[in-house]
């Protein structure tokens, strides 16, 4: 399968419904999309990508002048995805926010922040949730799963309790913040506290969707992706209309690497219908944790394949991932726009929290990852100062409260006296 960016638009096979099948990157057999429930490849188990025999354009995404409905967010952009409208609440249309004081201190051209926690649970994930649970009713599925560092948990229950399924999500024990587990609970997923990392409940969590026991809505399920690709759409229509041009480069943490992939293939179908050159594509900056940066430790030694990091640690939960299931799309994403990996310690995370948050923009320790990784670059000299950048913040604030807690002042107990707290805040 050719992953490059100025790939030929493929032609429909006959296995295509109304223009749509799947395709595996790795061997390029080709499936239909919604006949049978199939996360990888039959023939040899690689990714499978979802494939339309007529790419998107800017102009049919039309205005997003409404205010709810198919004219706004994830499904404005339904030319360039699977269905029309799907199970919503309703997703995407986040703020892309100035940060004056932030671009300044970075030293670059123009920086502006995609903040994805301001979607309806609070990540990123409810972008890919809206379409996958649109997809597991067109497969007449009635339980949905997955493993989770916590976001695709509290999106997948909203989701799944929207849709009127049950939910089954995995948890790696002990390493969860407090308000995600609090999502999933109260929107009626059943929980499961595994004794292990996220990389072995998602070994686990892919074993029960073998067996049959739910649908899974992992970023393995190349759906999810399709959703999320509309976080590029977004980012390139908001920049445009503020600068005239396309970023340069978008700059994200990086768990599984979906992200990095689906903003990767959003840009590359733009590509294939003509609505963008090559070389306007940005450079996907892909930002890790140092206690779990196997990502960037392929990148930097130039291996197709990544490594499996058995032992991960970091603050910034959600991308404490070791096996990032979606490399095999991520990695060209990376070296075909001309990006790079970065991996940051716990400390430029928290600072990086804290430099948002001081201009109100409110985020989780990984969401934070992308800042603390555009800072490292810039110091290092490998982004320049005449560059026009955007971060991607996947998660909101009040998903990790003890982070936030953590990272910032305590508060000051005072007498319940006027005269006492004038003295004490003079002191
Ligand atoms: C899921 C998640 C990530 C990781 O995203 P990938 O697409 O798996 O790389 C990063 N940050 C937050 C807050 C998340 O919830
Ligand atoms: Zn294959």
């Amino acid at each position: 399968m050719d992953l490059a960016i100025d790939a030929p638009t493929p032609a429909a096979p006959d296995c295509a419904d109304d223009g749509t099948w799947l395709a595996c990157i790795a061997c390029d057999e080709t499936f239909a999309p919604f006949e049978a429930v199939r996360y990888t490849c039959d023939e040899c188990d690689g990714l499978l990508e979802v494939r339309y025999d007529d790419p998107p354009t800017f102009d049919e995404f039309g205005s997003g002048a409404s205010s709810d409905g198919p004219d706004r967010g994830v499904w404005r952009y339904r030319e360039g995805l699977p269905f029309d409208l799907g199970v919503t609440l309703p997703e995407g249309d986040t703020p892309l926010h100035r940060v004056p004081r932030i671009e300044e201190a970075v030293g670059v051209d123009a920086l502006r922040i995609k903040h994805e926690g301001m979607n309806p649970t609070g990540s990123f994930k409810d972008r890919g949730m809206t379409v996958g649970v649109r997809v597991a009713k067109e497969l007449g599925v009635g339980a949905l799963a997955c493993a989770s560092t916590g976001n695709t948990s509290a999106a997948l229950a909203a989701y799944g309790g929207r849709g009127g399924m049950q939910t089954l999500v995995l948890l790696p024990e002990g390493k969860v913040a407090a308000g995600k587990i609090a999502q999933a609970s109260l929107h009626g997923a059943r929980i499961l506290e595994v004794d292990g990392n996220f990389d072995a409940c998602l070994d686990i969590v892919q074993e029960l969707a073998a067996r049959g026991e739910a649908y899974l809505l992992n970023s393995l399920n190349p759906f999810r992706l399709e959703g999320q690709k509309t976080i590029g759409f977004e980012i390139l229509e908001e920049f445009y209309a503020d600068y005239g041009t396309f970023p340069d480069r978008i700059v994200l943490p990086v768990g599984n690497a979906g992200n990095t992939s689906a903003l990767y293939k959003g840009f590359r179908e733009l590509v294939q219908s003509g609505a963008l050159d090559p070389d306007e594509v940005p450079k996907l900056t892909g930002v890790q944790a140092e206690g779990a940066a196997p990502m960037v430790e392929a990148v930097e030694e130039g291996n197709d394949e990544i490594r499996r990091w058995e032992e991960v640690e970091t603050r910034a939960t959600a991308i404490r991932i070791g096996n990032p299931v979606n490399a095999p799309k991520a990695l060209p994403g990376i070296r075909n726009t001309g990006g790079t990996a970065v991996a940051v310690s716990d400390p430029e995370i928290t600072a990086a929290q804290r430099h948002l948050a001081s201009e109100g923009v409110g985020v989780e320790p990984a969401s934070a990852a992308s800042l603390a990784g555009l800072k490292k670059l810039r110091r290092e000299g490998v982004v320049d100062d005449d560059e026009r950048v955007v971060c991607l913040t996947t998660g909101h604030l009040l998903k990790d409260p003890d982070a936030a807690y953590e990272a910032g002042g305590d508060p000051e107990p005072v007498p319940n006296d006027a005269d006492a707290v004038v003295d004490h805040l003079h002191d």
